[in-house]
């Protein structure tokens, strides 16, 4: 069996956002879309929309729609077809089961306390053992075991090695795929060759590195910017219930983000459109001057 995959295209910058259908986009989320929109289009690149619709329990009815117009309020238009992982279900199982034959992966079925009094991180308790894929979870083969790697914004990111050598989840006990497994599988599938988010994935990074490794395909180049957090130091997110960002006023909101990605946008840009917006970030782009931080506090 091959692996059931796309080659990456030969050159051509190819960037996206991805974002899960949760809950509505936020000034965090605005951040990461933005800077993955500018960087792409700095270089004549294409962007890409993907809604990671893969956790229906966690879904907000009505979110994707919503999110897809908010980008559209925002000027942040994407290219061709958004790929909902919904309908990705037959390529993730056709991934599974080239892993399984590859001898690559194994059924766990260990619970969390079982992993938990086992010091946290999973020792490979189920990979002697045959367990059938019955209320089983699937685990990948992690021989890759990637720690480090070089960040377009942060540098050099070092992540917990332990960690990092764990043999992490493709396929969940309830038969949900996992985030690792889609995330990676469509980022080939759609042929992605830069990855711009937020640093609360610097760590995920590493376990998509190993993957990528796994797989025998070339791994996109990520950079993960600067973190919004509130004075207390969460993230701003779909789970804390972080404000949706005004579909109605894009303006201030584009203008701040910018601010926030250490661009420094002129005073006379916040009257005039989205599109002037857009256009003027296009051209002043500039990653040098992106915050070498993981996360920066907001002002209240
Ligand atoms: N869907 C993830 C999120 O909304 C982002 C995944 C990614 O950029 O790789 O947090």
């Amino acid at each position: 069996m091959v692996l059931p995959l796309p080659q990456r295209p030969q050159s051509g910058y190819r960037g996206r956002f991805a974002p899960s259908p949760s809950g509505l986009l936020h000034f965090g989320s605005l951040i990461s879309a933005l800077a993955s929109y500018l960087h792409a289009r700095s270089q004549q690149g294409k962007w890409l929309v993907r809604i990671e619709d893969i956790d229906p329990p966690r879904e907000q009815a009505g979110a994707s729609s919503a999110i897809l117009k908010t980008l559209e309020a925002f000027g942040l238009h994407w290219d061709e077809e958004v790929l909902y992982q919904s309908r990705q279900t037959q390529v993730y199982l056709d991934v599974l089961a080239y892993l399984k034959e590859q001898n690559l992966s194994y059924f766990c079925q260990c619970t969390r306390a079982e992993i938990k009094a086992a010091g946290g991180i999973y020792p490979g308790i189920c990979k002697a053992q045959d367990h059938p894929p019955q209320g089983s979870a699937i685990r990948l083969i992690n021989s890759a075991g990637h720690y480090q790697y070089q960040d377009i914004f942060q540098g050099t990111i070092s992540c917990d090695p332990a960690l990092a050598r764990e043999d992490f989840i493709l396929l969940r006990k309830d038969g949900l795929f996992a985030y690792q497994l889609a995330v990676v599988v469509d980022d080939i599938c759609q042929g992605i060759s830069h990855v711009i988010r937020g640093c609360d994935l610097l760590d995920p990074t590493a376990r998509q590195l190993s993957f990528y490794h796994i797989l025998d395909r070339p791994s996109p180049q990520y950079g993960h910017v600067p973190l919004a957090v509130t004075n207390e130091g969460y993230k701003l997110s779909k789970q804390n219930k972080a404000p949706a960002i005004d579909n109605q006023r894009p303006q201030p909101a584009l203008v701040a983000a910018l601010t926030f990605l250490g661009q420094e946008p002129p005073s006379e840009l916040l009257p005039t459109s989205v599109e002037e917006i857009i256009s003027w970030a296009t051209t002043h782009w500039n990653l040098d001057k992106v915050p070498r931080k993981q996360q920066i506090i907001l002002p209240e």
